[in-house]
Protein backbone atom coordinates (compact mmCIF):
# COMPACT_ATOMS: atom_id res chain seq x y z
CA UNK A 1 0.00 0.00 0.00
CA UNK A 2 1.33 3.37 -0.86
CA UNK A 3 2.35 5.53 2.21
CA UNK A 4 0.17 8.17 3.54
CA UNK A 5 2.33 11.56 3.42
CA UNK A 6 1.36 14.43 5.88
CA UNK A 7 2.98 17.04 7.79
CA UNK A 8 2.06 18.16 10.89
CA UNK A 9 3.55 21.67 11.72
CA UNK A 10 3.96 21.41 15.46
CA UNK A 11 5.32 24.67 15.19
CA UNK A 12 1.82 25.91 15.73
CA UNK A 13 1.37 23.80 18.97
CA UNK A 14 4.58 24.78 20.47
CA UNK A 15 4.23 28.36 19.73
CA UNK A 16 5.71 28.89 16.41
CA UNK A 17 9.36 29.75 16.97
CA UNK A 18 11.62 29.13 14.10
CA UNK A 19 15.24 28.10 15.23
CA UNK A 20 16.63 24.96 12.86
CA UNK A 21 18.84 26.49 10.40
CA UNK A 22 17.61 24.79 7.25
CA UNK A 23 14.27 24.23 8.58
CA UNK A 24 12.50 27.76 9.18
CA UNK A 25 9.81 26.24 11.52
CA UNK A 26 9.90 23.85 13.73
CA UNK A 27 8.07 21.12 12.14
CA UNK A 28 7.51 17.16 12.71
CA UNK A 29 6.87 15.34 9.59
CA UNK A 30 5.56 12.36 10.08
CA UNK A 31 5.23 9.26 7.55
CA UNK A 32 2.60 6.46 8.54
CA UNK A 33 4.97 3.62 9.74
CA UNK A 34 7.43 5.59 9.98
CA UNK A 35 9.51 7.74 13.02
CA UNK A 36 8.71 11.45 12.91
CA UNK A 37 11.16 13.62 11.26
CA UNK A 38 12.78 17.13 11.32
CA UNK A 39 13.79 18.49 8.59
CA UNK A 40 18.06 19.92 8.26
CA UNK A 41 18.54 21.68 5.64
CA UNK A 42 17.21 19.08 2.33
CA UNK A 43 17.62 16.57 4.66
CA UNK A 44 14.88 14.28 7.37
CA UNK A 45 16.31 13.80 10.23
CA UNK A 46 14.60 11.07 12.30
CA UNK A 47 14.45 12.29 15.70
CA UNK A 48 15.46 9.03 17.31
CA UNK A 49 19.31 8.35 16.14
CA UNK A 50 21.16 5.04 16.64
CA UNK A 51 24.40 5.90 19.21
CA UNK A 52 26.86 3.35 17.82
CA UNK A 53 28.91 3.57 21.61
CA UNK A 54 27.11 0.71 23.34
CA UNK A 55 26.55 -1.92 20.66
CA UNK A 56 25.18 -5.64 21.56
CA UNK A 57 28.08 -7.43 22.40
CA UNK A 58 28.93 -11.69 22.49
CA UNK A 59 31.26 -11.02 25.39
CA UNK A 60 33.67 -8.38 26.55
CA UNK A 61 35.67 -7.81 22.87
CA UNK A 62 33.46 -9.27 20.31
CA UNK A 63 30.28 -7.05 18.83
CA UNK A 64 27.56 -9.27 18.51
CA UNK A 65 26.81 -8.59 14.53
CA UNK A 66 23.74 -10.83 14.21
CA UNK A 67 22.20 -8.59 16.85
CA UNK A 68 23.06 -5.29 15.16
CA UNK A 69 22.28 -6.69 11.70
CA UNK A 70 18.55 -7.20 13.19
CA UNK A 71 18.70 -3.90 14.91
CA UNK A 72 19.85 -2.08 12.20
CA UNK A 73 17.41 -4.14 9.54
CA UNK A 74 14.26 -2.98 12.23
CA UNK A 75 15.48 0.96 12.67
CA UNK A 76 15.85 1.08 8.29
CA UNK A 77 12.22 -0.25 8.16
CA UNK A 78 11.47 2.29 10.63
CA UNK A 79 12.96 5.28 9.02
CA UNK A 80 15.61 5.60 11.90
CA UNK A 81 18.66 5.98 9.34
CA UNK A 82 20.47 8.03 11.31
CA UNK A 83 23.38 5.97 12.74
CA UNK A 84 26.68 8.04 15.14
CA UNK A 85 30.08 6.51 15.88
CA UNK A 86 33.26 7.23 16.75
CA UNK A 87 36.59 6.62 16.32
CA UNK A 88 36.73 5.41 19.80
CA UNK A 89 33.54 3.97 20.00
CA UNK A 90 33.73 0.05 21.33
CA UNK A 91 37.02 -0.17 21.55
CA UNK A 92 37.45 0.81 17.87
CA UNK A 93 35.30 -1.49 16.62
CA UNK A 94 31.94 0.59 16.10
CA UNK A 95 33.32 2.22 13.10
CA UNK A 96 34.00 -1.22 11.40
CA UNK A 97 30.68 -3.07 12.74
CA UNK A 98 28.57 -0.24 11.46
CA UNK A 99 30.55 -0.26 8.20
CA UNK A 100 29.79 -4.39 7.55
CA UNK A 101 26.04 -3.79 8.90
CA UNK A 102 25.45 -0.18 6.52
CA UNK A 103 27.13 -1.79 3.57
CA UNK A 104 23.91 -3.47 3.11
CA UNK A 105 22.01 -0.46 2.34
CA UNK A 106 22.36 1.70 -0.62
CA UNK A 107 24.37 4.89 0.58
CA UNK A 108 21.87 7.62 -0.08
CA UNK A 109 19.65 5.47 2.19
CA UNK A 110 21.29 6.32 5.80
CA UNK A 111 23.22 9.31 7.48
CA UNK A 112 26.50 8.48 8.76
CA UNK A 113 28.14 10.50 11.45
CA UNK A 114 31.40 10.29 12.52
CA UNK A 115 34.04 11.78 14.96
CA UNK A 116 37.64 13.08 14.51
CA UNK A 117 39.70 12.11 17.54
CA UNK A 118 41.24 14.97 18.79
CA UNK A 119 43.36 13.36 21.30
CA UNK A 120 45.34 11.35 18.23
CA UNK A 121 46.19 14.43 16.55
CA UNK A 122 49.87 15.72 16.39
CA UNK A 123 49.94 17.33 13.50
CA UNK A 124 47.62 19.03 10.86
CA UNK A 125 48.23 16.17 8.43
CA UNK A 126 46.95 13.42 11.18
CA UNK A 127 43.49 14.79 10.86
CA UNK A 128 43.41 13.75 6.90
CA UNK A 129 44.99 10.59 7.27
CA UNK A 130 43.03 9.63 10.53
CA UNK A 131 40.41 10.88 8.75
CA UNK A 132 40.53 8.26 5.77
CA UNK A 133 41.21 6.07 7.93
CA UNK A 134 37.50 6.30 9.20
CA UNK A 135 36.20 6.36 5.76
CA UNK A 136 37.75 3.11 5.01
CA UNK A 137 36.89 1.28 8.62
CA UNK A 138 33.16 2.70 7.13
CA UNK A 139 33.26 1.43 3.97
CA UNK A 140 31.77 4.99 2.57
CA UNK A 141 33.01 7.96 0.76
CA UNK A 142 31.74 10.23 2.43
CA UNK A 143 30.35 11.26 6.12
CA UNK A 144 26.75 12.78 6.66
CA UNK A 145 27.69 14.06 9.78
CA UNK A 146 31.36 14.79 10.90
CA UNK A 147 32.29 16.29 14.46
CA UNK A 148 35.61 17.07 16.10
CA UNK A 149 35.30 14.98 19.00
CA UNK A 150 34.56 15.56 22.69
CA UNK A 151 35.74 19.56 22.74
CA UNK A 152 36.59 21.02 26.19
CA UNK A 153 39.26 23.02 27.82
CA UNK A 154 42.24 20.33 27.18
CA UNK A 155 41.32 19.25 23.70
CA UNK A 156 40.31 22.86 22.10
CA UNK A 157 43.99 23.72 22.71
CA UNK A 158 45.13 20.47 20.89
CA UNK A 159 42.37 21.35 18.51
CA UNK A 160 43.48 25.29 17.65
CA UNK A 161 47.57 23.38 17.66
CA UNK A 162 46.86 21.23 14.69
CA UNK A 163 44.64 23.55 12.51
CA UNK A 164 41.99 20.91 12.88
CA UNK A 165 39.20 23.17 11.56
CA UNK A 166 40.94 23.93 8.85
CA UNK A 167 41.82 20.60 7.77
CA UNK A 168 38.01 19.80 8.25
CA UNK A 169 36.90 22.13 6.44
CA UNK A 170 38.86 21.33 3.19
CA UNK A 171 37.57 18.18 3.87
CA UNK A 172 33.95 19.47 3.57
CA UNK A 173 34.90 21.37 0.34
CA UNK A 174 36.01 17.95 -1.29
CA UNK A 175 32.29 16.69 -0.77
CA UNK A 176 33.60 14.11 1.90
CA UNK A 177 31.71 15.73 4.62
CA UNK A 178 27.82 16.85 4.02
CA UNK A 179 27.97 19.12 7.42
CA UNK A 180 30.77 20.57 9.47
CA UNK A 181 30.18 20.21 13.80
CA UNK A 182 31.69 19.24 17.03
CA UNK A 183 30.74 17.15 19.76
CA UNK A 184 30.94 18.99 23.24
CA UNK A 185 32.40 18.02 27.34
CA UNK A 186 32.98 21.63 28.35
CA UNK A 187 32.09 24.28 30.23
CA UNK A 188 30.11 27.68 28.93
CA UNK A 189 32.98 29.40 28.50
CA UNK A 190 34.76 27.17 26.34
CA UNK A 191 31.67 26.76 24.46
CA UNK A 192 31.52 30.44 23.51
CA UNK A 193 34.73 29.98 22.33
CA UNK A 194 34.33 27.78 19.87
CA UNK A 195 31.16 28.44 18.39
CA UNK A 196 32.39 32.35 17.81
CA UNK A 197 35.80 30.95 16.49
CA UNK A 198 34.38 28.92 13.03
CA UNK A 199 31.02 28.41 11.60
CA UNK A 200 29.40 25.08 12.18
CA UNK A 201 26.82 23.37 10.85
CA UNK A 202 25.43 21.62 13.90
CA UNK A 203 26.92 20.32 17.32
CA UNK A 204 26.43 17.94 19.87
CA UNK A 205 25.43 18.42 23.39
CA UNK A 206 24.70 16.16 26.52
CA UNK A 207 21.18 17.42 27.18
CA UNK A 208 18.79 15.10 29.71
CA UNK A 209 16.54 16.76 32.01
CA UNK A 210 19.00 16.12 35.01
CA UNK A 211 22.01 17.46 33.49
CA UNK A 212 19.81 20.42 32.65
CA UNK A 213 21.25 22.19 35.89
CA UNK A 214 23.72 19.57 37.19
CA UNK A 215 26.40 20.46 34.04
CA UNK A 216 24.92 23.41 33.14
CA UNK A 217 23.07 21.81 30.15
CA UNK A 218 20.96 24.55 29.66
CA UNK A 219 23.28 27.01 29.14
CA UNK A 220 25.23 25.52 26.40
CA UNK A 221 21.81 25.12 25.13
CA UNK A 222 21.18 28.59 25.03
CA UNK A 223 24.80 29.45 23.60
CA UNK A 224 24.41 27.60 20.53
CA UNK A 225 20.17 28.65 20.11
CA UNK A 226 21.44 32.24 19.97
CA UNK A 227 23.86 31.32 18.10
CA UNK A 228 21.37 29.45 15.53
CA UNK A 229 23.47 26.07 15.62
CA UNK A 230 20.87 23.02 15.29
CA UNK A 231 21.51 20.32 18.07
CA UNK A 232 22.31 16.57 17.88
CA UNK A 233 21.56 15.33 21.35
CA UNK A 234 24.07 12.71 23.22
CA UNK A 235 23.32 10.75 26.51
CA UNK A 236 19.24 11.48 26.75
CA UNK A 237 18.79 8.72 29.27
CA UNK A 238 22.45 9.82 30.91
CA UNK A 239 23.96 6.21 30.13
CA UNK A 240 20.88 4.07 31.68
CA UNK A 241 20.98 6.47 35.00
CA UNK A 242 17.60 8.08 33.49
CA UNK A 243 16.28 4.46 32.97
CA UNK A 244 16.67 3.34 36.72
CA UNK A 245 15.33 5.37 38.31
CA UNK A 246 15.43 4.61 42.77
CA UNK A 247 12.01 3.53 43.75
CA UNK A 248 11.28 7.39 45.01
CA UNK A 249 11.71 8.98 41.20
CA UNK A 250 10.08 6.24 39.41
CA UNK A 251 7.11 6.37 42.23
CA UNK A 252 7.18 10.57 41.27
CA UNK A 253 6.92 9.31 37.30
CA UNK A 254 4.58 6.22 37.56
CA UNK A 255 2.01 8.59 40.45
CA UNK A 256 1.85 10.84 37.48
CA UNK A 257 1.75 8.75 34.21
CA UNK A 258 1.02 5.05 34.96
CA UNK A 259 1.61 4.40 31.20
CA UNK A 260 4.78 6.13 30.35
CA UNK A 261 8.30 4.67 30.91
CA UNK A 262 11.64 6.41 31.88
CA UNK A 263 13.07 5.49 28.98
CA UNK A 264 10.25 7.79 26.77
CA UNK A 265 10.11 9.88 29.07
CA UNK A 266 13.42 10.90 29.12
CA UNK A 267 14.40 10.71 25.23
CA UNK A 268 10.83 12.89 24.42
CA UNK A 269 12.10 16.02 27.69
CA UNK A 270 15.05 15.94 25.47
CA UNK A 271 13.33 15.92 22.00
CA UNK A 272 11.30 18.79 23.14
CA UNK A 273 13.97 21.04 22.74
CA UNK A 274 13.29 23.95 20.12
CA UNK A 275 16.50 23.34 18.53
CA UNK A 276 16.86 19.83 18.61
CA UNK A 277 17.26 18.02 15.15
CA UNK A 278 18.19 14.30 16.44
CA UNK A 279 18.24 12.73 20.08
CA UNK A 280 20.64 9.90 20.20
CA UNK A 281 20.46 6.69 21.87
CA UNK A 282 22.87 3.79 22.40
CA UNK A 283 21.22 0.94 22.49
CA UNK A 284 22.39 -2.46 22.71
CA UNK A 285 19.46 -4.74 22.16
CA UNK A 286 16.42 -5.30 19.39
CA UNK A 287 13.85 -4.91 22.28
CA UNK A 288 15.37 -1.32 23.50
CA UNK A 289 15.67 -0.42 19.09
CA UNK A 290 12.01 -1.53 19.14
CA UNK A 291 10.66 0.24 22.06
CA UNK A 292 12.77 3.80 21.77
CA UNK A 293 10.96 3.33 17.96
CA UNK A 294 7.77 3.25 19.67
CA UNK A 295 8.33 6.51 21.26
CA UNK A 296 8.80 8.43 18.08
CA UNK A 297 6.43 6.61 16.02
CA UNK A 298 3.51 8.72 17.47
CA UNK A 299 5.59 11.57 19.29
CA UNK A 300 4.66 14.40 20.78
CA UNK A 301 6.28 17.28 22.32
CA UNK A 302 6.22 17.71 26.35
CA UNK A 303 3.38 19.43 28.29
CA UNK A 304 4.33 21.78 30.72
CA UNK A 305 2.91 18.98 33.52
CA UNK A 306 5.50 16.95 31.99
CA UNK A 307 8.36 19.38 32.14
CA UNK A 308 6.83 19.45 36.04
CA UNK A 309 7.24 16.34 36.69
CA UNK A 310 10.77 16.00 34.91
CA UNK A 311 12.25 18.88 37.38
CA UNK A 312 10.92 17.28 40.22
CA UNK A 313 12.60 13.58 39.31
CA UNK A 314 15.71 15.90 38.85
CA UNK A 315 15.42 17.16 42.40
CA UNK A 316 15.13 13.93 43.62
CA UNK A 317 18.43 12.11 41.70
CA UNK A 318 20.33 15.06 42.77
CA UNK A 319 19.27 14.21 46.38
CA UNK A 320 21.10 10.81 46.29
CA UNK A 321 24.42 11.82 45.61
CA UNK A 322 25.15 9.67 42.99
CA UNK A 323 28.68 9.73 40.96
CA UNK A 324 27.87 11.91 37.12
CA UNK A 325 29.29 8.85 35.66
CA UNK A 326 27.90 7.49 32.07
CA UNK A 327 29.89 4.71 31.50
CA UNK A 328 31.55 5.65 28.32
CA UNK A 329 34.34 4.09 29.23
CA UNK A 330 37.25 6.80 27.98
CA UNK A 331 38.99 6.69 31.55
CA UNK A 332 39.28 3.08 31.09
CA UNK A 333 41.80 3.57 28.07
CA UNK A 334 44.03 4.66 30.07
CA UNK A 335 44.39 3.82 33.42
CA UNK A 336 47.44 1.92 34.12
CA UNK A 337 45.74 -0.03 36.42
CA UNK A 338 43.08 -1.47 34.07
CA UNK A 339 40.64 -0.43 36.98
CA UNK A 340 36.88 -0.94 36.66
CA UNK A 341 36.02 2.56 37.28
CA UNK A 342 32.45 3.14 35.55
CA UNK A 343 31.51 -0.15 37.05
CA UNK A 344 32.80 0.88 40.37
CA UNK A 345 30.78 3.79 39.91
CA UNK A 346 27.64 2.27 38.85
CA UNK A 347 27.44 0.28 42.20
CA UNK A 348 28.06 3.03 43.98
CA UNK A 349 25.03 4.76 42.43
CA UNK A 350 23.16 1.71 42.91
CA UNK A 351 23.78 1.64 46.46
CA UNK A 352 23.11 5.66 47.01
CA UNK A 353 19.89 4.98 45.47
CA UNK A 354 19.15 1.58 47.43
CA UNK A 355 21.04 2.14 50.91
CA UNK A 356 21.39 -1.38 50.47
CA UNK A 357 24.86 -1.86 52.14
CA UNK A 358 24.73 -5.94 52.09
CA UNK A 359 23.95 -6.00 48.16
CA UNK A 360 26.82 -3.26 47.41
CA UNK A 361 29.57 -5.53 49.73
CA UNK A 362 28.68 -8.45 47.18
CA UNK A 363 28.35 -6.91 44.17
CA UNK A 364 31.60 -4.80 44.81
CA UNK A 365 33.85 -7.92 45.65
CA UNK A 366 32.49 -9.59 42.81
CA UNK A 367 34.55 -7.32 40.53
CA UNK A 368 37.88 -8.81 40.09
CA UNK A 369 40.55 -7.45 42.73
CA UNK A 370 43.15 -6.19 40.49
CA UNK A 371 40.16 -3.88 39.18
CA UNK A 372 38.48 -2.56 42.39
CA UNK A 373 39.28 1.59 43.34
CA UNK A 374 41.85 0.53 45.95
CA UNK A 375 44.75 0.29 43.06
CA UNK A 376 44.40 3.30 42.28
CA UNK A 377 47.63 4.93 41.74
CA UNK A 378 46.23 8.57 41.37
CA UNK A 379 48.19 9.48 38.26
CA UNK A 380 45.45 11.28 36.93
CA UNK A 381 45.26 9.82 33.33
CA UNK A 382 41.79 9.26 33.55
CA UNK A 383 40.65 12.94 34.38
CA UNK A 384 42.12 14.13 30.79
CA UNK A 385 39.59 11.68 29.11
CA UNK A 386 36.31 11.94 31.20
CA UNK A 387 33.81 13.96 29.19
CA UNK A 388 32.08 14.55 32.38
CA UNK A 389 35.09 16.23 33.87
CA UNK A 390 35.35 13.62 37.24
CA UNK A 391 37.92 13.37 39.29
CA UNK A 392 38.43 9.91 39.05
CA UNK A 393 40.72 9.08 41.65
CA UNK A 394 39.12 11.02 44.33
CA UNK A 395 35.76 9.57 44.02
CA UNK A 396 37.70 6.26 43.43
CA UNK A 397 39.00 6.76 47.09
CA UNK A 398 35.33 7.93 48.36
CA UNK A 399 33.60 4.60 47.25
CA UNK A 400 36.97 2.40 48.26
CA UNK A 401 36.39 4.49 51.90
CA UNK A 402 32.34 3.57 51.86
CA UNK A 403 33.05 0.16 50.53
CA UNK A 404 35.24 -0.69 53.87
CA UNK A 405 33.30 0.93 56.17
CA UNK A 406 30.37 -1.52 54.71
CA UNK A 407 32.66 -4.25 54.73
CA UNK A 408 34.00 -3.34 58.31
CA UNK A 409 30.57 -2.85 59.73
CA UNK A 410 29.35 -6.15 58.57
CA UNK A 411 32.13 -7.89 59.99
CA UNK A 412 31.44 -6.95 63.56
S1 LIG B 1 44.30 7.95 38.56
FE1 LIG B 1 43.82 5.87 39.17
S2 LIG B 1 42.02 5.35 37.98
FE2 LIG B 1 42.95 7.14 37.03
S3 LIG B 1 44.26 6.33 35.43
FE3 LIG B 1 45.51 6.59 37.25
S4 LIG B 1 45.43 4.61 38.28
FE4 LIG B 1 43.77 4.62 36.79
S1 LIG C 1 34.35 8.13 34.76
FE1 LIG C 1 34.14 9.57 33.05
S2 LIG C 1 35.34 8.66 31.38
FE2 LIG C 1 35.01 7.05 32.91
S3 LIG C 1 33.22 5.96 32.21
FE3 LIG C 1 32.52 7.53 33.65
S4 LIG C 1 32.01 9.31 32.38
FE4 LIG C 1 33.24 7.94 31.10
Amino acid sequence: MKRREFIINSALAVGGTALLAGCGKRDVITKEGQICKRTFHNLEIPLLGFGCMRLPMKNETTIDMQELDRMVYYCMEHGANYFDTAYMYVNSQSEIAMGKTLKRYKREDFILADKSPIYKMKTQSDVRKIFEEQLKKCQVEYFDFYMCHNINKNTFDTYKKVNMYDEILKLKQEGKIKYLGFSFHGTPDILREVVKEHKWDFCQLQINYLDWDVVKAHEQYEIVQNEKIPVTVMEPLRGGGLVNLSDKALQKLKSAYPDTTPAEFGLRWAASRQNVITVLSGMSNLQQVKENIATFMNYKDMTEEEEKVADEIAKIIQSQGEINCTACKYCMEVCPRSINIPAIFALYNQYKVTSNKMLFKIYYESLAESEQAHNCIKCNLCNKNCPQNLEIPQLLAKVDEEYKKVADLQRK
